[in-house]
C-alpha cells in the first residue's frame, strides 16, 4: 500500500504537521485535516472515503471545503463520497461542523436532493469495513474525546495508523492479531519536559512514545513513523526521537510516499 501524510501548508512546502490527513492510495483517506486545503483538486476529487479519528478541529478543519469540491461534480460518480465515524463523532460532525451555521449540512442536501451525492456512515469499533480492495478497522484509543486508531490491511500489508492517543492498550493488542503488519503511524505530540502537558491533553512525547512502541508485535522490525509533532517544539521532539536510537523510527515527512 502507498501511504502519506498529506502537506498541512498551502502549495505543500514544509515539514510542519499541523494537520492530519493521511492518504492511503489515491481513494482513501484518514482524517480530514489538510485533504479539502490541497491544492490539487484532482486529488481532492479522486479521494472516495474519509475515516475520521475524533472531532477535533485538526483532524477535520478541511472537511468542509474537501465536501464543498466534490458537491455537483460527485454527481458524475457512480460511488458517493463516503464519510465514516464513529456514533459519537459522527453526531459531533453533525452539530459542531455541517449544522448549516459553520457550513452547509452537505448530508442532509444530498438526502434531500435525492442524488445521493455523500454518505456520512456510522462505523462501530472492531467491525471491519471493506473498501477499495481494503479492509480497515476502528480501534478505541485514550485521548480527551472519543477517538479511534485505524487498523488498514490488504491483501500483502498492513498498517496501524495511531493519532491522538495518551498511553493505550487496546490498539497495540489489536496489532499482535494483525498478519503482515509493517508499518505504525505513532503521535510523538510534546518534548519530554512537556510530559505533564501530555498527560492532560492525552497526548505522547517521545518517552511514552517509546513505552508505546514496546508494547507492538515485533518492534525492533516495524517501520514507526512519528507524527502529529507540535509544530513550535519540532526540533526539540525530533532531537528527543533520535536521541532514542530506536531502529525502525523515523519522523514522517508531508508530500512523501511511503510503501507500508
Ligand atoms: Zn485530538
Ligand atoms: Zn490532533
Amino acid at each position: 500500500m502507498r501511504l502519506q501524510l498529506l502537506p498541512s501548508l498551502i502549495g505543500g512546502e514544509g515539514r510542519a504537521q499541523l494537520l492530519s490527513s493521511y492518504l492511503i492510495g489515491e481513494r482513501i483517506c484518514i482524517d480530514a485535516g489538510s485533504i479539502g486545503f490541497q491544492a490539487d483538486l484532482d486529488q481532492q476529487l479522486a479521494v472516495r472515503h474519509i475515516f475520521i479519528t475524533h472531532s477535533h478541529s485538526d483532524h477535520v478543519a478541511s472537511l468542509p471545503t474537501f465536501l464543498d469540491a466534490h458537491f455537483g461534480v460527485g454527481a458524475d460518480s457512480e460511488t458517493p463520497v463516503t464519510i465514516y465515524a464513529t456514533e459519537t463523532t459522527a453526531a459531533s460532525l453533525r452539530q459542531d461542523l455541517l449544522n448549516d451555521r459553520h457550513w452547509p449540512d452537505f448530508i442532509r442536501l444530498s438526502d434531500e436532493s435525492g442524488k445521493d451525492l455523500m454518505r456520512l456512515q456510522v462505523i462501530e469499533a472492531g467491525t471491519p469495513v471493506q473498501v477499495e480492495g481494503v479492509r480497515i478497522t476502528a480501534v478505541p484509543v485514550d485521548h480527551i474525546v472519543e477517538t479511534v486508531a485505524y487498523i488498514v490491511e490488504d491483501d500483502s500489508s498492513a498498517c496501524a495508523i495511531i493519532t491522538d492517543t495518551g498511553p493505550t492498550d487496546e490498539i497495540w493488542q489489536r496489532c499482535h492479531d494483525v498478519a503482515g503488519l509493517t508499518t505504525v503511524v505513532l503521535e510523538s505530540a510534546f518534548p519530554s519536559r512537556l510530559q505533564w502537558l501530555a498527560d492532560v491533553s492525552k497526548h505522547l512525547t517521545p518517552t511514552t512514545f517509546q513505552t508505546e512502541r514496546a508494547k507492538a508485535p515485533h518492534p525492533d522490525q516495524l517501520q514507526l513513523l512519528a507524527v502529529h509533532l507540535k509544530a513550535n517544539q519540532y526540533d526539540e521532539i525530533v532531537e528527543e526521537l533520535i536521541a532514542l536510537s530506536l531502529p525502525g523510527v523515523e519522523v514522517m515527512e508531508p508530500g512523501r510516499e511511503y510503501q507500508v
